[in-house]
């Protein structure tokens, strides 16, 4: 059997194909001004890759920010479930577990999880830039370098700049300034990563933090803020292979688990 999940974030899609042997494709795009758009051809280029047709998708789910967007999927799920199902799938069993720290595009949880791997408890930032993914993206464009080499970069850092505001529109001003005053680029990317990880730990507190902690969604594929939220939080954190593919993953699980459940009765 083939599942599929769909994961509409606020700045990529996503899309995992499930068989029985385990993730068969899986994909990312980011979107374009229509999510539910973007998530539609990338969810039929993945069959195109795979070389399958729709049909021989049993169940897709979708998940995610734009989950009630897309009109393809055939049940809904939320981001929270899907984070959790998914984390527990590419790192730690159930009962190994209890917290994920999910940090995508514009949205930052902290989700706490029982000893059988289902959500207990979660705490979310959506309402502000600071804490999320598009915070390191102004801070990057401002640095003039990717997002992606910002993990690197920090590495580097000898004595890392104190950014003192997490809100994005002053913290792009700080790194202006620090910037013409000569500081390396390396020295600010880790103060801007200390900065978001003490927003991040701060959302970890409201629902406490209990070991293992696993870091998902498309921040976690940068080592540097990595770290630095390990150093908040005084804990080790585990990655999953793919960090931002782990929400499409959960989605298509229990798509697949829902599926056999009804093939069964
Ligand atoms: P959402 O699900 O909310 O759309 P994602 O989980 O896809 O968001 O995360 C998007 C964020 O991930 C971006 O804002 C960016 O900061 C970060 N990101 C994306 N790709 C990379 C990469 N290759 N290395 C480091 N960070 C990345």
């Amino acid at each position: 059997m083939i599942t599929a999940g769909v994961d509409i974030g606020s700045t990529t899609s996503k899309v995992v194909l499930l068989n029985d042997d385990g993730i068969m494709a899986r994909e990312v795009i980011v979107n374009g001004a229509l999510p539910a758009d973007s998530a539609w051809d990338l969810f039929q280029n993945t069959l195109i890759n795979a070389g399958i047709q729709r049909k021989a998708v049993a169940a897709v789910a979708m998940t995610g920010y734009g989950r009630r967007l897309a009109n393809f999927g055939d049940m809904i799920i939320t981001e929270i479930k899907s984070c959790g199902l998914g984390a527990v799938a590419q790192t730690c069993p159930a009962g190994q577990i209890y917290t994920v720290i999910d940090v995508g595009g514009q949205d930052t949880k902290v989700i706490s999880l029982n000893d059988d791997g289902d959500v207990e408890d979660f705490a979310m930032n959506d309402k502000c830039a600071a804490g999320t993914g598009r915070f390191l993206e102004v801070m990057a464009d401002a640095l003039e370098v990717g997002v992606e080499e910002l993990g690197l970069l920090a590495q580097q850092s000898r004595r890392p700049v104190a950014i003192s505001s997490t809100c994005t529109v002053f913290a792009e001003s700080e790194v202006i300034a620090q910037m013409s005053r000569g500081a390396p680029k390396s020295d600010i990317v880790a103060g801007l990563h200390a900065a978001i990880a003490s927003r991040v730990a701060g959302l970890a507190g409201q629902v406490g933090l209990e070991e293992a902690v696993v870091m998902t969604g498309g921040v976690a594929q940068n080592i540097g803020v990595v770290r630095a939220l390990e150093t908040q939080i005084s804990l080790p954190i585990h990655l999953p292979a793919e960090p931002q593919l782990v929400g499409a993953l959960g989605a298509a699980l229990l798509a697949y688990v829902k599926r056999e459940t009804s093939n069964d009765a």
